[in-house]
């Protein structure tokens, strides 16, 4: 099911475009082939399109930092809303600075190794929304074991945690920004589970660029501090949300997959939700 597509269908591409079972999303995928030279000849490209992403996904949640300052129904979605205003301008600031210096000395110069090291694969036909579909919850569901291992490792062993997890737990009422706030380690290990998760099922590239995608904004999503009405978690139960990160943040032996809730209910760490008493 997860086999690459040109295994199957050796016709011409373009030919396929005029083909009425030809991929819907195949005209997407012919520009994204037309540019390919500049993604092969651009290692940072990937990297910085990630640090962009990252920000404009956090932007959203920045204005509504902004306006949780003069609205009250806006504070009342807030998890931590008993613990004080939404982070200040001055906290947003300080975290991009840190998130920056990070991406430039570790995670650009790792990711276009990995870039360099990687041979291109550009089939020529685009995935089926079925097989886009599956391959990107398959992503979604192997990087969420592998981040449990490992996040659960983390915090069972007092090296590892004190020299790779602990400054992104510098965070006790986290925000959107500080999804990327961590060492460069922990970054490096994030960027190589999600890579590696997408590898290893040998996804199109197309599902891959989805998947790292949607992971960025689940992760963003994941520190918000907002417990929005429209959330997913709200309409997936098998999905953990804001509330269930954050409270991994207040309390941290619990709840250390990154989405899905089933590895914290089968190892008995499931924690559901904190109250805020400061
Ligand atoms: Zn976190
Ligand atoms: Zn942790």
């Amino acid at each position: 099911m997860l086999c690459n597509v040109t295994d199957i269908r050796m016709t011409d591409p373009i030919q396929e475009l005029g083909d009425p079972h030809a991929p819907i999303l195949q005209g997407l995928w012919e520009s994204v082939r037309a540019g390919q030279r500049h993604i092969q000849l651009s290692p940072y490209l990937a990297a910085s399109c990630a640090f962009l992403t990252h920000l404009a996904l956090c932007a959203p949640f920045f204005f509504l930092d902004a306006l949780g300052r003069v609205c009250q129904r806006v504070r009342s979605w807030r998890i931590a809303a008993g613990s004080g205003p939404p982070p200040s301008l001055q906290r947003w600031f300080q975290c991009f600075c840190r998130v920056l210096f990070k991406y430039t000395t570790a995670v650009l110069p790792a990711a276009a190794l990995l870039q360099l090291l990687r041979s291109p694969n550009f089939p020529e036909l685009a995935p089926t929304c079925w097989q886009l579909f599956v391959e990107v919850l398959a992503c979604f569901l192997l990087f969420d074991t592998l981040f449990f291992i490992w996040h659960y490792s983390m915090h069972r062993v007092p090296w590892l945690y004190r020299t790779v997890h602990q400054m992104h737990h510098q965070h006790h009422v986290p925000f959107a920004l500080a999804a990327q706030d961590a060492s460069s380690a922990e970054l490096l290990s994030l960027l190589l589970l999600a890579l590696g998760s997408a590898w290893m099922l040998g996804c199109h590239p197309l599902s891959e660029v989805l998947f790292h995608f949607l992971n960025s904004w689940m992760a963003v999503e994941d520190h918000c501090g907002y417990n929005l009405p429209w959330a997913l978690h709200k309409l997936l139960p098998c999905m953990g949300g804001a509330p269930y990160h954050h409270a991994h943040h207040k309390k941290q032996n619990t709840n250390f997959a990154p989405y899905f809730t089933h590895w914290d209910f089968l190892f008995g760490t499931y924690c559901a939700s904190v109250q805020h008493s400061e």
